[in-house]
């Protein structure tokens, strides 16, 4: 009778358990869904925050391996709490101007989760199932694929969290493409030779290191060249591979929290990084093997003058024209002047000013930099406009207020082949009637290189930084 209750009490369990993965995951796709529009944005990341914690408390709690109860669970929730408090502190303490770099580290860690997890269960494989398959079955497939992807997905995000933090510089070499393709190529031959050749788990655990080895030697090596205008790319690449990894251990557990997790992150990255290709004219395989933009700075020497202007003369040109677009870069966020900038945006338009803003899709350091940031002012969101759409408006355009942006207006894109960032669409300013260049000096953007718009004869730079600047602006048109 006793086996009957317990036998009814673990079929109980285990349904709960396949229920809540499933509740778990329409959070996931629901939460994914909100995170489109900026309105439901916070709203959806709590949705999906919810789903994965109930997956969590569900698999801690009812989760069973034959037939046992999971063990360790106070270290399990001393880990959990561990990364919490460090998660939440950092979180908290973070500026705006470093959430690319925070998103970059979160990804790495969830990189190296997937790869430990296929480190771990590789000697745990059952030996039925490769006395019946040999190693060359879907088992060991995804725990090799899941080393693998895990440790470039990390190894490449710490890369790109110390250059998105300026720790670490680009390093080019023509030879470091041939590298790249050698060691993803020797990478997979191992991945074929253990399948083919492996006879047991132990036999074939040094090749499992090496490929653990390697592929954080790959990771490295393929971020390490990409710099100019090409990170972006790399970043959403890199979320895709954290994503199938996880995928991998979702398969690997049978759990379909893991796994639609997981696809959902990959297909997201995927998807993000093919738009991110196409709108910076760039191929993926490229991105792959790390060659990518010129290979040399373009000459840095510009020939012409600035010219300034000044507060008084940008605030009667911007309150006299019809149609005026803010193209907004990372300065702006830097600055933190998103509200002032709305701001303006509204005195203008009770002058009678149409104002648009022009958005390119790589400003800032993170996909949707922009976007966020404004509507953290509340700008709204039709104002908001694609760079291909607004391209065409702009040569009918009175005045393009350029913020704290640089190298998305660059016409090196267009013109120097030598340059980084050659191809990469751009927002034509130089356009417009007339351009007004809002930053604090010469400084260069994230591609380090000159930009000849700012010595264009339509150009007027505004020198200061965006929130001071801003500021006085706003007083000098309120006073006109
Ligand atoms: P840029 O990095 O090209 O330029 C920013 C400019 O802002 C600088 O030239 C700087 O000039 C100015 N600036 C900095 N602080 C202030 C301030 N407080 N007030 C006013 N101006 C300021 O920015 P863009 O947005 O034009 O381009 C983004 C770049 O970052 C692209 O190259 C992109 O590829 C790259 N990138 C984008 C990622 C993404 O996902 N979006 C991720 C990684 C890289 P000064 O010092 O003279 O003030």
């Amino acid at each position: 009778m006793n086996q009957i209750i317990q036998t009814s009490q673990c079929i109980i369990g285990d349904s709960i358990l396949e229920i809540s993965y499933i509740i778990a995951s329409l959070f996931f796709v629901f939460g994914l869904k909100m995170l489109s529009h900026p309105d439901k944005a916070r709203r959806g990341n709590l949705i999906s925050a919810f789903g994965m914690g109930l997956a969590i408390v569900t698999t801690i709690t009812l989760h069973k391996m034959n037939g046992e109860p999971i063990g360790n669970i106070p270290l399990i929730l001393i880990a959990i709490a561990i990364g919490t408090v460090i998660g939440w502190t950092i979180a908290l303490k973070v500026k705006m101007t470093a959430m690319p770099q925070l998103v970059s580290l979160f990804n790495g860690m969830g990189g190296a989760a997937a790869a430990l997890i296929s480190l771990m269960e590789f000697p745990h494989i059952k030996p039925e199932l490769i006395a019946e398959y040999g190693m060359a079955n879907g088992h060991v497939l995804a725990i090799l694929l899941g080393v693998m992807i895990g440790s470039v997905s990390f190894a490449g995000s710490m890369i790109a969290f110390g250059k998105l933090d300026g720790r670490i510089g680009d390093i080019r070499a023509p030879w470091l493409r041939y590298l790249n393709i050698g060691l993803l190529v020797f990478l997979l031959c191992i991945i074929v030779f253990i399948m083919v050749t492996g006879t047991s788990t132990e036999a074939t655990a040094p090749y499992v290191y090496t490929l653990f080895t390697l592929a954080l030697v790959y990771g490295v090596f393929f971020v390490m060249p990409i710099g100019g205008a090409d990170m972006p790319v790399v970043i959403s690449l890199l979320n895709s591979f954290t994503g199938v990894a996880a995928a991998m251990g979702g398969f690997l557990y049978n759990n379909q929290a893991m796994l639609t997790g997981g696809i959902l992150v990959g297909s997201a990255g995927t998807i993000l990084t093919v738009l991110m290709c196409n709108a910076m004219n760039r191929s993926l395989t490229n991105v792959i093997i790390g060659a990518f933009g010129g290979q040399a700075a373009s000459v840095d020497k510009v020939a012409g003058a600035i010219k300034e202007i000044t507060l008084s003369d940008t605030a009667v040109l911007l309150s006299y024209s019809h149609k005026v677009v803010i193209v907004p870069g990372y300065g702006l966020a830097v600055a933190q002047a998103q509200h002032l900038c709305h701001e303006l945006d509204k005195l203008l338009e009770d002058k009678g000013v149409e104002v648009l803003y022009a958005i390119h899709p790589v400003a800032g350091r993170m996909p949707g930099h922009m976007n966020v940031l404004l509507a953290e002012a509340d700008v709204p969101y039709e104002k908001l406009i694609e760079m291909d759409e607004i391209n065409p408006d702009l040569p009918n355009t009175d005045v393009v207020i350029i913020i704290g942006a640089n190298d998305v207006v660059n016409p090196a894109a267009e013109d120097d082949p030598g340059s980084p960032i050659y191809g990469m669409p751009i927002i034509k300013a130089y356009e417009a009637k007339n351009v007004v260049v809002m930053k604090r000096g010469m400084g260069k953007g994230y591609a380090a290189i000159e930009n000849h718009l700012f010595y264009n004869d339509k150009t007027r730079m505004l020198f200061g930084d965006a929130k001071a600047t801003l500021q006085k602006l706003v007083s000098e048109v309120k006073s006109l």
